[in-house]
Order: structure tokens, then C-alpha cells, then sequence
């Protein structure tokens, strides 16, 4: 027998060239390297060197590849030829599309700036959108936060200054127990992947609260298959055994947090309910050596949880005798909540007391010392290991916010934030409430707005409200409907902008936003609303402009189209004055760069921006002189300065040595590119936890140029600004909510976490809709961003109804049927899977598969249209009628986000229709439909 091996090159040679870029396949930017071969890219891996990934990635990042050569990428200019929504374009020149949009816009803008809505998606660039915004003049501005996760954002800057996923993380490197919450698999893909194999391998216990066990959840340790909508009960409950066991850090409390702080508790004091402070405006605590207030920051005080303050016959007493009052109480007891939750009270109870364990009993001490912000000097750094994680499953409930800050409440309990082994904040957080901007929304015809669109409110007087009282924004945001409104309501824009209500619009301006499919709710009605015409055979929405890289299923209802770029062919920044890539350790941001060149006639969105500011004059886009400021995107990111020294990016500042402040150094983006696409800065070791009252983290934040000074703050178990609405709505102050509101505002703005059902089950029969429905985004598809990827279609490429076993029992259902699935909006009929791993009332199925005939360059038989669908159909953005003569915003009602999750239908069994209901009439694609194979192969 012959031993000879053929010769084969085991390594071949992959690549001519490493480009060192970004990742844009979800919103994680992970760093990758693309390689290059005779200029085409050929591979994509992850980069080992970037902070963010380190080497690690995707399905959805290797898949990059079939993105960038997808045949649904938009070629030209469009401008509509056909009635709106049937596709019929034809291609333009940019002069031709650029001088289209400065007609409609110019008058706009020196007429009646509010005439112009301009919502973005999930796109990376909103301090440039926003700017573009402001400086039109129009308060109608917002990106995609409102129908997405705004509860979890507002909750944790309104509690701790700082939340989740892009604020913060786990501290992987020591956490013994993380509990996740409503955590899907596509949010935060890579870092928490990476996170868990870590802690996994060091024998860490994963605890997943979700109704369904996929992702995540399926390799918890444990899994607890809660009823949607009932988190902040369960959480309270938590709350509730921890009290009553004393498991808390009373330390910790004392010193970080305003549970020591008096609340004035005079009931016939305008004031009652705000927390007291002295003549300078410091918080008071009562000092346990003299029995009398002091300020909370005196280093020598010794604050008092227990004790209270009689004045003038009135008592006072701390945050934390309130805090306690309300959670010891027997509403909150395990056996009061379970049936609710589904959870059995004695299994609250055992994760409740595994909690305390964990977090006392498994002490960690770093031996390094460190300094308060009191001047009192710490010779360690204490941790309680617990961390938690949480996503849009607790906060896209019409009681969300609360859930949130419930969340965060039981967090600051344990002691469990900004500690060894608890969750850490990323750089710019943590940053206190009252150092973000207020939202603005002062109209000057001609000129910018008076400051920037979203803010964080901290009373009625902050509110975006015109002097008759009604809405200065076209969403609604920031009015007694959802006071803390802080993305906007894009969920609201089209529907409000076709009610006229509060005003008419002009022109609707959005970019990557599938409003008219898997982004909005109520979708046929949005279809209708995007194409109805009023008496005159108008428009009702006159105008619409769109930007989006690929011909999505919005692409057709528009007029006229922009067409961007993919990821690799673009500039962008992942900015520190944006949503950055910092790690808890470290201060990071990042650029894309155009690793190719588009072979279309395409331009990056933020460039058409800047050329369109120029044209159009907006002062941060011209010189004096009335020339364009900015030759491009890229030259904005390297020259804008948002306050002397402060620009887009840290790195490569000044000569290229500076970091944090500097002067606009021209090298920069080629620094960037010679680092590897990103710039990193370490926070040294005194600073690394402690940070929102760690001297020295605060004195590095300051050289960075995060804050201008030094901003130690106190968490907020008890949430001021919350209790200022509540006063207005019990009859104090010029600014009261209307009649109708008033109760609600009472109840919803509750200074301490409170839960109420979702309000959905308020406005239907849950006898007659007795099943909660759901989706869940999957590992490897982004929204509707992978839709159009030859190979991550393979993977999804459609998507049952997943069905709990007894519902599946009850039903008769076997593998291969259908059923009719109704609320009290719609109906849609579709095939389903059963799935034992499920909360037993509840079905669901996958976000965003199913695709409208004709989009995407998809075959019109494709499976995304005929067998995938969208629960979409079944949700409407106003709540049904219930008898009180108002439709109700099917939406949070202090933030406003969008409730998805609040969806109750009934189920049963249907005959197999040829294809998934409802079925729409295919929509002409501008580009054609792609060949049925797709292959890619570059080089030899
Ligand atoms: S996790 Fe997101 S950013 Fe990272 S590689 Fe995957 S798709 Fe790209």
C-alpha cells in the first residue's frame, strides 16, 4: 500500500490584506478583521486585540460576507413613480435627489421647523443625527429607543445613574451568581457569550427569568419560567424575603444611597414627599451622633436608617423606613404573588435566601485601597458577587419602568453594584441623572432648536409642552401621557402624524426604520396609514424621505429614497458621546472605514447629512462664509468638536498622544486604523469599582473629558423627580396634569418601584384571551438585518408558533399543523411546533422572519413570506376600548415604550392555508429579485 499523501496546502494563503474594522451585523461592534483578496473581501474573523470581542465572533459576523454582496442592496437614487407602496421607482441622480430634498425641506425649516419628523432606527450615530436635528430646528426627533428599551435606560439612569447592556455589565471575572432577566440571545451577543463561558468555567451559577427557555436560558443553571408581565412582582417578592431576613447592606446603603435622606412628611407642605436638604441644596440625612439633620456628604456623619426627625409637630423620617414599610408588607409575601408569577413561593424564597448567601457569605476582598468621595480612605475594596443582567423580556411591558427599577432596587439591596463580583458600570457611566441634558424643544424658525431633543425631565416645569398645554412633539414625548419619555415614542410618529394629532407634518424623514413591516405595530394599519389620501387626493403624510442600504419592505412606501451603504464601505464612529464600546475597565471607542469601495451609486447616510446641512445652512454645517463646513462624514468625526477639545473620538487626540481632550488631530482616523480600528484607555486600579464616589475614578472620568468635574452622586431607591409628577397631579404647582390623567400620574409615578398589571389586562376579557404571546430575537438574525443574508437565511428561514404543552394538549395540535391565533386587534393564522420549555400559558415564535412578497430581492415563494409571519398583526399601538370614551396608548406610561409584550390572544387549531395569514400582494422590488443560488468566491 502506498504510504505517498497527495500534497496539499493545509494553510492556504486566505488573504492579500487584513483590513482592521467594526462589525455592523447587530449592535455589539465586535472588532474584525477583514481579509482582503484582490480587493474583494474574502474572509471575515474576529479581532483578538479588540476589547470588546477578542477575537470571538458570530454566525451573524462571519456572515458579513453575504451582506455586503446581498442582491437587495439599493443601487441608486429612487425617486416614486407609482402610487405609494408599490414599489415603482425610478433611479435618480444624488444632484436630482439632493435638490428634491432641499425643496421640500428649506421652506420647512424656515417656516415651520416642527413640519419636519426625522426618527431614526438602530442605527450607531445619534449625537450626529441629533445635531442634524437640532440645528434644522424641528423638536421632532428621535431614534429607535422608544419602541425598544427605553424602561431599561430610564430605569437605571433614574435609579443608579447608569443600566445594562451598553451602560454596564457583570463583573465576569469574579461574580459567583448572575441572574438574567427577559434576556434574548441577539442583544449583547458576543460579550455575554463570552461572559458566560467565563463564569461557567469557573463553576458560577446562572439563574434565567424568562418565560421561554431558549439561548441563554437553556444553559442557566436554572431556569424560572415566569408569567409575562409579572417580573416586578417577582423581584418586590425578592425584595420582600431579603428585608424581612435582614439579608441587606446596611453599610452599603448608608453610605451610597439616599436611603439615610429625609423625606419631608408634611403632608399640607407643597414639598411633601421630596426629600429635604439644607440651605445650599445638599440632601439631609439624620447624623446618629446628634439625633439632628446633617448633610449626606459631611465625612464625619453618621447616617441613621432607623431613626426619624420631629420638627414643628411633623415627622420626617428616611427613604428607608418608606422603602421597608412598603416591601415588609404581606402584598409582597411569596405566598401573595405566586399563582401570579408562577413560581412557587417556597422557590422565591430559595432564591431569595441563594441571593443573600452569595452575596454575604461568599464576601470577596480586593486588597486595594481607595478613596471616597467624602475624603474617607477604604484600605479594600468589599464585593458581594451577585450580579444581574436584564433585557427588553421586563422592560417592554406597559410596566416596565417600575420592573426596572425594581430590578435595580434589589441590586442596591445586596449591595451588589459597582462592587467585586456585582454589576459595573462601562465609561461614561456612571453619570448621575442630573448631569444629562433636560429635553428641549423651543422653535425658532430658521434657526436651531433651543438645545437637544432628549434629555432626562426632572419635574412637570421640564415637560415638551406648547403654552396651551398640548404636545410640542409630534410623538407625545415628554407630556403628562409619559413624562420620562428620554428616546422619543417612534412607535407613535406615523399614527399621530395621521391623526394630525397634535399636529399636522410635512415631511417624514427616517433612516434604517421597517416602519412599515416588522418595526412598527399595527401593521396593516400603518401600511394604510403610510398610503391613505385625504379629500383632496393627497397624502395624508405628505411627504416621506427614507435612507436604508437595502430594499427593505419600507423602501416602498416612500417617495423618495436615499440609499446608503453596507458597513464595510462607510465611515462611522462608535462615539463616547454616543453608545461607545467601553468595558467596565477601560474607556473604548471605535470607527468603521471603507475596507471597499461601493460599486453602486450609494452614499453613507451621515455623509448626505453633512451635505444636506451645508445646503440647507444649519450652522453646525457651514463657516461663516456660508461654505460647507464638512467635506464628508469622516471629516466631521475628525474635525467636530462638541466643547473645545471634545470630538467624536478620544483617541489619537491633539498631536496623536492625547486622550480624552485635545485638539482635532487630522492623522486621527488613519491612528485608528493603524491600531486596529479602535482606541482603548485602562482606568487605573484605585478607580476600577467604587466609581460613581471613587475619587479617583472621578478625577479620570474628568481628564477624559466625561464630566467637566467631579460627579459623586447617591443611588436613588427613592426617585425624586417621579415624586414632583405626583405633587403636580395632587393639585401643586402652574403645570397639572389634565383631568383624565390625573389618577394615573398619582398612581405611575410612584417614587418606589411599584407593579401593576400589565395594562392590556385591563382592556380584555383574559378569559376570552387567556394565552400571553411573545417573540424572542434569535442568535443569528438581527431584526430584520440578516433577512436578506444567504447564509443566515439557511438558519431562519421561517419561524412556528412555539406552543406550551398543555396548550399544544389541550388543542389536539401535532407536528405539521396550523392554528388561528387572535387578539383583540387581529388575526393571523400560522404553523406551529410544540415546546415543552415554556411557561404554560404563554406561545411565541421569532422576531422578524417573516418577510412581505417582493422585499429584500426574496423570491416571492421564499419561505420568510409564505410559512414565516409576524406577530406584529396582533398588536395595535392604542390599547381596545374600554368604555371610557379614550384609546390609551398601548405603551408604558411613564417612559412611553412601546408594550409588545403586554399581547394577550386565544389559540386554536386551523385548516393549513396555503400560506401564512394575513397574505399581502407582493410589492415590486426596485432591484429586482436575486439569482436562486448565491455563491461568493473570491481568489482562486
Ligand atoms: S456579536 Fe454582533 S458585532 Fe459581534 S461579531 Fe456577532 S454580529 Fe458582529
Amino acid at each position: 500500500m502506498a504510504h505517498t499523501q497527495p500534497a496539499i496546502d493545509l494553510s492556504p494563503k486566505v488573504s492579500d490584506e487584513i483590513r482592521k474594522t467594526t462589525c455592523y451585523m447587530c449592535a455589539c461592534r465586535c472588532g474584525i478583521n477583514v481579509h482582503m483578496k484582490d480587493g474583494k473581501v474574502a474572509y471575515i474573523e474576529g479581532n483578538r486585540d479588540h476589547p470588546v470581542n477578542k477575537g470571538v465572533l458570530c454566525a451573524k459576523g462571519s456572515a458579513g460576507i453575504m451582506q455586503v454582496n446581498a442582491p437587495s442592496r439599493l443601487r441608486a437614487p429612487l425617486k416614486r413613480v407609482g402610487p405609494r407602496g408599490s414599489g415603482e421607482f425610478e433611479e435618480i441622480t444624488w444632484d436630482e435627489a439632493l435638490e428634491i430634498a432641499v425643496s421640500w425641506l428649506k421652506p420647512i425649516r424656515e417656516n415651520d421647523p416642527e413640519k419636519l419628523a426625522f426618527f431614526t432606527g438602530r442605527d450607531q450615530s445619534q449625537s450626529f443625527t441629533g445635531l442634524w436635528a437640532q440645528h434644522f430646528g424641528t423638536p421632532n426627533f428621535a431614534a429607535h429607543g422608544g419602541f425598544c428599551s427605553v424602561n431599561m435606560a430610564a430605569g437605571g439612569i433614574y435609579t443608579m445613574g447608569g443600566a445594562f447592556w451598553e451602560f454596564g455589565q457583570p463583573d465576569w471575572d469574579h461574580t459567583k451568581l448572575l441572574m438574567i432577566f427577559g434576556v434574548a440571545e441577539d442583544h449583547d451577543s458576543n460579550p455575554i457569550k463570552m461572559g458566560l463561558g467565563k463564569i461557567k468555567a469557573r463553576g458560577a451559577k446562572v439563574i434565567g427569568v424568562n418565560p421561554i427557555r431558549s439561548g441563554y436560558n437553556a444553559v442557566a443553571d436554572e431556569w424560572v419560567g415566569i408569567t409575562p408581565g409579572t417580573d416586578g412582582l417577582f423581584i418586590l417578592s425578592l425584595i420582600h424575603c431579603l428585608l424581612k431576613a435582614g439579608r441587606i447592606d446596611l453599610d452599603y446603603l448608608r453610605r451610597y444611597t439616599n436611603a439615610p435622606v429625609l423625606v419631608n412628611g408634611d403632608e399640607s407642605s407643597p414639598e411633601h414627599g421630596l426629600l429635604l436638604r439644607d440651605e445650599d441644596g445638599k440632601m439631609l440625612v439624620l447624623d446618629r451622633r446628634t439625633g439632628k439633620p446633617a448633610p449626606f456628604d459631611d465625612p464625619d456623619v453618621v447616617p441613621d436608617l432607623a431613626g426619624t426627625w420631629r420638627k414643628a409637630g411633623v415627622t420626617h423620617r428616611p427613604v428607608f423606613q418608606l422603602l421597608a414599610e412598603r416591601y415588609l408588607s404581606e402584598d409582597h409575601a411569596p405566598e401573595a404573588v405566586a399563582e401570579r408569577v408562577g413560581i412557587s413561593a417556597k422557590r422565591i424564597r430559595h432564591i431569595a435566601a441563594e441571593l443573600a448567601r452569595v452575596a454575604f457569605e461568599e464576601e470577596i476582598e480586593i486588597d486595594q485601597p481607595w478613596t471616597d468621595f467624602r475624603g474617607v480612605k477604604h484600605d479594600k475594596m468589599i464585593g458581594r458577587p451577585v450580579s444581574f443582567h436584564a433585557m427588553r423580556g421586563i422592560s417592554a411591558h406597559s410596566n416596565g419602568f417600575q420592573t426596572c427599577r425594581a430590578l435595580h432596587v434589589l441590586q442596591i439591596l445586596l449591595g451588589s453594584v459597582e462592587v467585586p463580583g456585582g454589576f459595573r458600570f462601562k465609561p461614561p457611566y456612571p453619570k448621575p441623572v442630573a448631569a444629562h441634558p433636560k429635553p428641549h424643544c423651543g422653535v425658532t424658525p430658521g434657526k436651531p432648536l433651543d438645545g437637544p431633543h432628549l434629555g432626562y425631565v426632572q419635574g412637570p416645569d421640564d415637560l415638551c409642552l406648547k403654552d396651551d398645554g398640548s404636545p410640542a412633539r409630534i410623538d407625545k414625548a415628554y407630556t403628562w401621557e409619559n413624562p420620562m419619555s428620554a428616546h422619543g415614542l417612534m412607535h407613535m410618529v406615523i399614527s399621530n402624524a395621521y391623526a394630525g394629532d397634535p399636529y399636522k407634518i410635512d415631511t417624514l424623514f427616517m433612516y434604517m426604520a421597517n416602519m412599515s413591516w416588522n418595526s412598527s405595530m399595527n401593521t396593516s394599519g400603518v401600511m394604510k396609514m403610510l398610503t391613505d389620501k385625504d379629500e383632496n387626493g393627497d397624502y395624508v403624510i405628505p411627504r416621506i424621505i427614507y435612507s436604508d442600504a437595502y430594499s427593505s419592505e419600507m423602501v416602498a412606501y416612500a417617495d423618495l429614497i436615499l440609499p446608503d451603504t453596507t458597513y464595510l464601505e462607510r465611515h462611522d464612529c462608535i462615539s463616547l458621546l454616543d453608545r461607545p464600546i467601553c468595558e467596565a475597565d477601560a474607556a473604548a471607542d471605535a470607527i468603521r472605514w471603507p475596507v471597499i469601495e461601493p460599486d453602486r451609486d450609494v452614499r453613507g447616510f451621515q455623509s448626505v447629512l453633512v451635505d444636506l446641512g451645508a445646503r440647507l445652512g444649519m450652522p453646525a454645517f457651514v463657516n461663516e462664509d456660508g461654505s460647507a463646513k464638512y467635506k464628508d462624514y469622516a471629516d466631521y468625526i475628525v474635525n467636530h468638536e462638541r466643547k473645545p477639545g471634545i470630538g467624536p473620538l478620544a483617541g489619537f487626540r491633539g498631536d496623536g498622544s492625547e486622550k480624552g481632550r485635545g485638539a482635532p488631530n487630522p492623522d486621527q482616523l488613519d491612528r485608528y486604523i493603524e491600531n486596529g480600528g479602535f482606541f482603548v484607555e485602562h482606568i487605573p486600579d484605585e478607580a476600577l469599582y467604587y466609581k460613581p464616589w471613587n475619587q479617583a475614578y472621578q478625577d479620570w472620568a474628568v481628564g477624559m473629558g466625561l464630566y467637566d468635574s467631579p460627579q459623586p452622586y447617591l443611588f436613588s431607591l427613592y426617585a425624586e423627580p417621579m415624586r414632583r409628577f405626583q405633587l403636580a397631579a395632587e393639585g401643586h404647582g402652574d403645570r397639572q396634569p389634565p383631568e383624565h390623567l390625573r389618577e394615573r400620574v398619582k398612581t405611575v409615578m410612584d417614587p418606589l418601584p411599584i407593579w401593576y398589571p400589565p395594562f392590556e389586562d385591563g382592556h380584555v376579557d383574559p378569559e376570552e384571551f387567556p394565552v400571553h404571546a411573545l417573540t424572542q430575537r434569535p442568535m443569528a438574525m438581527y431584526h430584520s438585518w440578516g433577512t436578506q443574508n444567504a447564509w443566515l437565511r439557511q438558519l431562519h428561514g421561517r419561524n412556528p408558533l412555539y406552543v406550551p404543552t398543555k396548550i399544544w394538549e389541550a388543542n389536539g395540535f401535532a407536528e405539521g399543523d396550523w392554528a388561528r391565533v387572535t387578539s383583540a386587534h387581529g388575526s393571523i393564522t400560522v404553523p406551529v411546533a410544540h415546546m415543552a420549555a415554556l411557561n404554560e400559558n404563554t406561545v411565541w415564535t421569532w422576531n422578524a422572519i417573516g418577510k412581505r412578497k417582493g422585499a429584500w430581492a426574496l423570491d416571492e415563494h421564499a419561505p420568510e413570506a409564505t410559512k414565516g409571519f409576524l406577530l406584529n398583526h396582533l398588536i395595535h399601538e392604542l390599547l381596545p376600548p374600554k368604555g371610557d370614551g379614550m384609546r390609551w396608548t398601548n405603551s408604558d406610561p411613564v417612559t412611553g415604550q412601546a408594550a409588545w409584550f403586554d399581547l394577550r390572544v386565544k389559540i386554536e387549531k386551523a385548516a393549513a392555508p396555503e400560506e401564512s395569514q394575513p397574505a399581502y400582494p407582493a410589492i415590486k422590488s426596485p432591484v429586482g429579485q436575486g439569482p436562486a443560488n448565491l455563491a461568493w468566491k473570491v481568489g482562486k
